[in-house]
């Protein structure tokens, strides 16, 4: 007999994990079993995301159209973030770069050099073409251009309620079985440590060779089962609260996912087709509960849908993902605030790994564990430091923001910004999963302006780069009329029958 999966957890994580494995290890070679309890329910937020959320759905051969007008989804070129670096502040991290190389060079050392001879007023967000269709509200996926101003990818926002009902059809489709129950312990195997089974509500029990651990929160396998500790890392992310809140539609159908700082946190905004969702990230040793829901009911664009929803939660991550025969995906795993929407990125991308490394038949070796755990550990480092960098960097006055830019920073992210203030250079670490373009994009957008540049950006004449730096920004201008409004792309390729 093949071998046997057993999913615990039918969130975004666990219903990802059940396509994936059964479009990459289809049956009768693997047997896979997923179980959730409709009792305990979902965390039933997660509605925006990253590029890279393309690739998971092309691998599964999900059509665009139908699986955005499936979620009530629309498109994301990026973020905008209001209020970071001080009041007022306004900037965007596009999904693309700011153009070229130049002679070799990363286009914003020429603009640090070009601002520093006083050539250049514009902030560098006028040579993203994200920033600028998302400052019209226009979208179309990148083939609708040509050159220079077709070098940017998208995202999706959407229900996430949706997708993992999508992705259950999918699974189910092609043989996973789904079972209803809470489970109530899990069994371990003396000898190995391994799970060796998950006893079930009603007096069942169920028996697999690996466990993918997708219970959310409470990471009942991974967490409880086995024990595994976890590494809090609130001292260098302290908001452990959460208050979403869905909005009739009303205002701009933004191609982008807008992040606005406000005293003590940041509060999200997720244009869907059928309602807006919003949320207010906030630190409880900052701001009280009841504040923290008349700030939000203050500040939606349309009339509330239900009551907030109020959430909590510790950053940070299991010591080990993979442990024994039990792999950790998803919030059973760890989680970081959705800053930069890299939750679902986390989910993906672990369970791709995971298959690429998961033996077919017999245990997995050793080696091939602590490569899983070396390699995740270094993902989530790298985004723990970059959603970091977005709150120490920042001068704003209020008390929670003024420990923010005094705390002391993990080494990695020290240094990065140490070289960033010396040249305009940004240290790329293993697993970065965000290259230099998006760095730019924060540290720039906040005002944090290098000390100098690359030495290699001095070559070229300055009025020559002027003169470059005008042209691309008019190849880009040119360009944006050929791109439609969002809402009119969404209403003619993928519109949802009830939006
Ligand atoms: C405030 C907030 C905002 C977020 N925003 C984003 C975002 O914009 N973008 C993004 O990518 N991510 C975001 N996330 C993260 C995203 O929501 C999660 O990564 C994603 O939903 C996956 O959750 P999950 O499936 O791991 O857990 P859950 O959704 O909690 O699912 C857990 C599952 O386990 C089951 N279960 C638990 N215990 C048992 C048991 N004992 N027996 C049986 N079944 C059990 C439950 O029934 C459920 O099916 C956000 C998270 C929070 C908290």
């Amino acid at each position: 007999m093949g071998q046997h999966i057993i999913i615990a957890g039918g969130g975004s994580a666990g219903w990802m994990a059940a396509a994936l494995f059964a479009r990459l290890r289809p049956a009768p070679d693997t047997r896979i079993t997923l179980v959730e309890s409709d009792a305990i329910g979902t965390i039933g937020v997660g509605e925006a995301t990253i590029p890279i959320l393309r690739d998971f759905n092309r691998l599964l051969g999900l059509h665009e159209p139908d699986f955005v007008a499936a979620t009530q989804g629309s498109f994301k070129l990026g973020i905008e973030f209001v209020g970071w670096g001080e009041a007022g502040n306004r900037h965007f991290h596009g999904f693309g770069d700011f153009g070229a190389p130049i002679e070799g060079v990363a286009p914003h050392h020429h603009w640090l050099r070009l601002r520093a001879a006083g050539g250049i007023a514009d902030p560098i967000d006028a040579w993203s073409m994200p920033a600028l269709a998302a400052a019209r509200d226009r979208f179309a996926p990148p083939e609708a251009l040509r050159g220079e101003a077709a070098e940017y990818r998208y995202a999706y926002h959407f229900d996430a309620g949706l997708y993992a009902q999508l992705l259950r059809s999918y699974a189910e489709a092609r043989g996973v079985t789904r079972v209803e129950g809470r489970i109530v312990a899990a069994e371990r195997d003396p000898e190995t440590g391994n799970l060796a089974g998950l006893l079930l509500d009603g007096d069942r029990r169920i028996t697999g060779d690996l466990c993918i651990d997708c219970t959310g929160f409470s990471s009942r396998l991974l967490g409880d089962a086995l024990g595994t500790p976890f590494i809090d890392w609130s001292r260098w992310l302290p908001a452990d609260r959460a208050l979403a809140q869905g909005c009739t539609r009303a205002g701009r159908f933004t191609p982008f996912t807008r992040s606005t700082a406000h005293a003590v946190g940041w509060q999200w905004r997720v244009p869907l087709q059928h309602r807006t969702g919003n949320g207010l990230v906030y630190s409880s040793a900052y701001l009280s509960d009841d504040e923290a829901a008349a700030r939000l009911a203050a500040d939606l664009d349309g009339d509330a849908i239900g009551d907030p929803r109020p959430l909590r939660f510790t950053t940070g991550r299991r010591e080990r993902f993979w442990a024994h025969n039990v792999v950790a995906i998803g919030l059973a795993a760890g989680f970081m605030e959705p800053l930069e929407s890299t939750s679902l990125q986390l989910v993906q991308t672990g369970l791709v790994r995971l298959a690429e490394l998961l033996p077919t038949t017999g245990a997995a070796d050793a080696a091939v564990i602590d490569e899983y755990n070396r390699a995740t550990i270094g993902e989530y480092e790298r985004i723990r430091d970059f959603l970091i960098a977005h709150y120490c960097i920042s001068r704003r006055p209020e008390p929670f923001w003024r420990d923010m830019a005094a705390m002391s920073l993990p080494d990695s992210l020290a240094h990065k910004l140490a070289l960033w203030d010396a040249i305009g250079r940004v240290p790329l670490y293993d697993r970065e999963s965000h290259a230099e373009p998006s760095w730019v994009a924060v540290l720039l957008g906040q005002g944090r302006i290098p000390r100098g540049h690359e030495p290699t950006a001095d070559r070229p004449p300055l009025d020559a780069l002027d003169r470059l730096f005008r042209e691309r920004r008019a190849e880009l201008e040119a360009a944006l009329p050929r791109l439609p409004a969002h809402d009119h792309f969404v209403a003619k390729t993928c519109r949802a029958r009830t939006a």
